[in-house]
């Protein structure tokens, strides 16, 4: 079986075109898949995805390179006989979609061998943007919105891409970009006085038409640099989503697009003081609690207080802190609890002077109440899901301490 003809390695415009089936294979997905003996389509390869389109008005879902096979076009629906005379159309937005990626892509990597003597490893169109790995050492915005500027100096100039044919020992005497990845003739891929490479993707006539290229933003990655970008219509779509972000940010502070940033930054600060001065408030507010607390309750014969209490909706931190105020008295113990409807909370404190094991008491408290928790003999936390039992978990912490 002769090989498909690639009539999109001509014209990448190409978007109608007449073929005959030449064989058909079921896929495993249930979909079939018919070889044309000429195709528009551009198959999966080369880190750009397949062309979609119909046949005979069948939906085409995918395209797959089968090298020497030809290129197999996977049909949803009622695939056409062998021997039958077809129809192809592809879907024209996708691959202009993908011309400008692509042809970006190849401007971008030159960018960077131009100004950096940074090859181009690696590259994947994905779905909203680009990604090229580039040996660039160093990085930095700077460097890399250079490359950019370069790039895209070479898109408004409007270049010529032209498709050559050399053999390999030809190819061997030209300054290419990358190396051949196969053997035998090589189609060339040339934009006027700029790029020279081996490629076999679908390209823009003119430079021009990429439109833009911009890039989104950059990572170390496995000992290269991972540049995410996006060229043309995805470089205007990635515009609008930014822009609209941004302005949704200024209109919270009543504020011009490109001040958004700069108050946001002052507010995250005022908040940080605003979080200090809390914090301290609530120091002093659990001292005043603290002191009405232990006004309230007479001491034992020994001297000792016991303060033993349950709130309603109280965090952790807060019980805590209430603690430490009251222990700042001496001979003072703290047995406090807090409930909410799922869970009760309890932090048990002595001051110094005063006798008993708070940890022990805890592990008890913590048994009654099917939860856990521990800590230290003069300061322990812990909690648990039977909340009906928090009064009495803590009654018998306060007996046990006698
Ligand atoms: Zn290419």
């Amino acid at each position: 079986m002769p090989a498909t003809e690639r009539l999109y390695y001509q014209d990448s415009h190409l978007v109608e075109f007449e073929a005959r089936v030449t064989d058909k294979t079921d896929r495993v997905s249930g979909w079939t898949a018919v070889t044309l003996d000429r195709t528009a389509f551009y198959p999966t390869g080369g880190g750009q995805p397949s062309d979609t389109g119909t046949l005979n008005g069948e939906r085409v879902l995918e395209c797959i390179d089968d090298e020497d096979n030809g290129v197999l076009h996977v049909i949803q629906g009622r695939a056409p006989e062998v021997g039958a005379s077809v129809r192809g159309r592809i879907d024209w937005p996708r691959r202009l979609d993908h011309i400008q990626q692509h042809t970006g892509q190849h401007i971008l990597s030159q960018a960077f061998v131009t100004l950096f003597s940074a090859p181009t490893r690696g590259f994947r169109v994905l779905h909203d943007v680009c990604e090229i790995d580039v040996e660039l050492t160093n990085p930095t915005n700077e460097l890399i919105e250079r490359a950019v500027e370069l790039a895209n100096n070479v898109v408004w100039e409007d270049r010529e891409i032209t498709i050559k044919a050399a053999t390999a020992d030809e190819a061997a005497q030209l300054p290419l970009r990358k190396e051949p990845s196969r053997a035998g003739e090589l189609r060339l891929i040339e934009i006027e006085g700029f790029d020279l490479t081996p490629c076999g993707g679908t390209h823009a006539y003119r430079t021009g038409e990429v439109g833009m290229i911009a890039v989104r933003t950059w990572e170390r990655a496995k000992g290269l640099t991972r540049i995410e970008f996006a060229a043309g219509t995805r470089a205007l779509a990635d515009y609008r989503r930014a822009n609209k972000t941004s302005r949704a940010v200024a209109a919270l502070f009543s504020a011009s697009r490109d001040d958004a940033a700069k108050l946001a930054a002052r507010m995250v600060e005022e908040n940080k003081d605003l979080h200090r001065r809390v914090r301290s408030l609530e120091e002093i507010a659990a001292r005043v609690e603290a002191d009405e607390l232990l006004a309230s309750i007479s001491p034992s014969s020994a001297g000792m207080r016991v303060v033993s209490q349950i709130f309603d909706d109280r965090d952790a931190e807060s019980l805590k802190r209430l603690a430490l105020a009251l222990i700042s008295h001496p001979n003072t113990i703290a047995l406090l609890g807090s409930r909410d409807k799922e869970a009760a909370r309890l932090v048990f404190a002595k001051a110094a002077d005063a006798p008993g094991n708070m940890n022990a008491l805890m592990r008890d408290a913590c048994e009654t109440l099917d939860g856990r928790g521990g800590g230290k003999p003069d300061m322990a936390q812990g909690g648990g899901k039977n909340v009906a039992k928090l009064a009495q978990a803590i009654d018998a912490a306060a007996e046990n301490l006698n």
